[in-house]
């Protein structure tokens, strides 16, 4: 059988690698939009300390987080070594210890069912310096050493590769479904056209117009991410956690003494691509505030990236009703270096007519569709 996979983010590169790994012919098309989330990505893998409480999104970041050190070790036995990924831990500071307290217990109780937490530590504010110097006097933290960073750019590369090596096809270009025929199998890539049991539409926040020609409305909206790159001059940062501050903005480190900060949440301004004045101010006031010692790091980079996002804030996946050969998966939102790997794996299973692991009827694709 042969499949389509429209869109080579972190979640079509995923389900790409999974099905060529099973053995089936795999055509990869990717426009690489500017702004594609993935590569403006880079982020924490750490979804238990959320306060969101909604389940099926919680089992998901669950499942993606746990699933990365097996997704990471078949990679590197497919020999890709720069994964982007690094299990460095997190620490979430406060300096409130009634904050922590709760947090602590909070993520104990989690621990039940998510042993890939690790350990949970409890740093008094000297540790908590220690592990990350920039960071301001006064912060106490909890530190879990399951968490992780991954370079989102790094991932995708790995995935893509290591999909081709093992015998994918993949074209730089704009797909387009043709829907000439009944059963809509065959997609359009410049003058090439090509023919699929399945078609699989993981094209971020691009997929609604993709989606149009078949008379769908497809809801997905952009939200908008600016994130600064700084780095800090012949400091190793190679070990550091990442930080999670009380705001919605996050710390975290790489290893060629790069620390970044970000990102914005930017929502109904679609897809503008320009790094702005008002949101760098609101990276660096943010960041800043918990390590005032970055104040004279070097800028190095800025990236944009939109983040695609489904109603509910709730990522969707399955069969587009009413079109049995197109899969679609979308929405995943802010946490979509976390859920993507996985995600894309359970696509590659639903194409390959496999049970999958999830509950699709708590990602349903027809809550996305207006
Ligand atoms: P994308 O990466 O956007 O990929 C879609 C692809 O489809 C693009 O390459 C596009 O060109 C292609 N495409 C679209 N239409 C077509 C077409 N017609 N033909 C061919 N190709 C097409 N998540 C976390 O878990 N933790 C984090 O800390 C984190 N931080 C983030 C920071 C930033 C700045 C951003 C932007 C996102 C962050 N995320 C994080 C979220 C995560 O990056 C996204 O949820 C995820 O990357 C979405 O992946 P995707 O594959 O669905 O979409």
């Amino acid at each position: 059988s042969k499949i389509v996979v429209i869109g080579a983010g972190i979640l079509g590169a995923s389900a790409a690698y999974q099905l060529a790994k099973s053995g089936v012919e795999v055509v990869m098309v990717d426009q690489f939009h500017e702004g594609q989330a993935t590569d403006a990505a880079a982020g924490i893998v750490c979804p238990w300390l959320s306060q969101r409480r909604n389940q099926a999104w919680y089992q998901l970041a669950k499942s993606g987080a746990k699933f990365y050190p097996e997704l990471i070790n078949a990679l590197e036995k497919d020999g890709e070594i720069n994964t982007g990924y690094k299990q460095v831990g997190a620490i979430s500071i406060r300096k409130d210890n009634n904050k922590l307290d709760a947090m602590e217990e909070r993520v104990k109780r989690r621990r039940e069912h998510a042993p890939e937490i690790g350990t949970i530590t409890r740093l008094n504010q000297e540790e908590t310096k220690a592990v990350f110097p920039p960071l301001d006097e006064g912060f106490s933290s909890i530190h879990i050493s399951g968490a992780a960073r991954v370079n989102g750019r790094a991932l995708r590369n790995a995935l893509q590769r290591a999909a081709v090596n093992l015998g994918a096809e993949r074209i730089h270009g704009k797909a387009e479904l043709l829907t000439d025929n009944e059963n809509v199998n065959r997609i359009k890539v410049g003058k090439t056209l090509i023919e699929a049991d399945k078609i699989i539409v993981t094209a971020g926040v691009w997929a609604k117009e993709i989606l149009k020609p078949l008379g769908v409305n497809f809801l997905v909206e952009a939200q908008k991410a600016q994130i600064a790159h700084l780095k800090l001059p012949g400091v190793d940062t190679s070990t550091w956690p990442v930080v999670m501050p009380p705001s919605d903005q996050y710390l975290l480190a790489f290893d060629d003494s790069r620390i970044i900060a970000g990102a914005t949440h930017e929502d109904e301004i679609g897809l503008d691509f320009r790094v702005t004045p008002g949101g760098l101010l609101e990276i660096f006031e943010k960041a800043l505030k918990i390590a005032p010692e970055l104040a004279d790091s070097t800028l190095f980079e800025t990236r944009v990236g939109f983040r695609p996002v489904t109603p509910g804030f709730l990522p969707v996946i399955g069969p587009l009703p009413n079109f049995p050969n197109i899969l679609v998966a979308n929405g995943l939102g802010s946490s979509g270096l976390t859920t993507g790997p996985y995600l894309g794996f359970q696509l590659a299973k639903l194409a390959l007519n496999q049970e999958v692991e999830i509950n699709l009827e708590d990602y349903p694709i027809k809550g996305a569709i207006g």
